[in-house]
């Protein structure tokens, strides 16, 4: 038995699924569903014993959640922004987002990263406080900043893949 914990996410969604993440298991379920409702319960004994022998550890981290905040008040200064609110947490598809409201919202997994990829996607989110969109000129407030952000970009994917590649853990 592994011993990566099991995270249930419930979601507007017609089918259950299960996956397994760089330190978890994920089963996302309908909304309309508990997790005790016996299809659920079903699905997860039958299903869970492959996605354990898949499990992935969690990769190691780099940062801290300090060291992360400290980077969004740094970035914050230099830009000359001011987010209305900053939450870490773990997000499930993205490494960040900014509303229209001017919440910045980043994911817990970025300790994953090396600092140079968390600087790019606070830069990314922050600037996002000036423009709510991915135009030429949102890309140019990035570049402004992070002038060689096209190869933090390729970092950051390289780094997705060797997440979910067993051999190289
Ligand atoms: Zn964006």
């Amino acid at each position: 038995m592994s011993d990566v914990p099991v995270r249930i996410i419930r979601q507007h969604r017609r089918a259950m699924m299960m996956r397994v993440v760089p330190g978890a298991i994920e089963v996302y379920i309908p909304s309309r569903y508990q997790e005790t409702d016996k299809c659920v319960v079903h699905f997860m004994k039958k299903n869970l014993p492959k996605a354990q022998a898949l499990a992935l550890p969690e990769p190691p981290h780099h940062l801290t959640e300090a060291d992360i905040l400290q980077l969004v008040a740094d970035y914050q200064q230099q830009m000359s922004v001011q987010p209305q609110r900053v939450v870490l947490r773990e997000m499930h598809r993205k490494w960040g987002s900014c509303s229209a409201l001017g919440t910045v919202t980043l994911n817990l997994r970025l300790r994953w990263l090396e600092r140079p990829l968390v600087e790019y996607v606070v830069c990314h989110e922050l600037a996002h406080l000036i423009e709510l969109n991915h135009s030429a000129a949102f890309w140019q407030i990035v570049a402004t900043y992070l002038p060689d952000y096209k190869a933090r970009i390729q970092r950051l994917r390289a780094a997705e893949r060797s997440f979910y590649d067993k051999d190289t853990q």
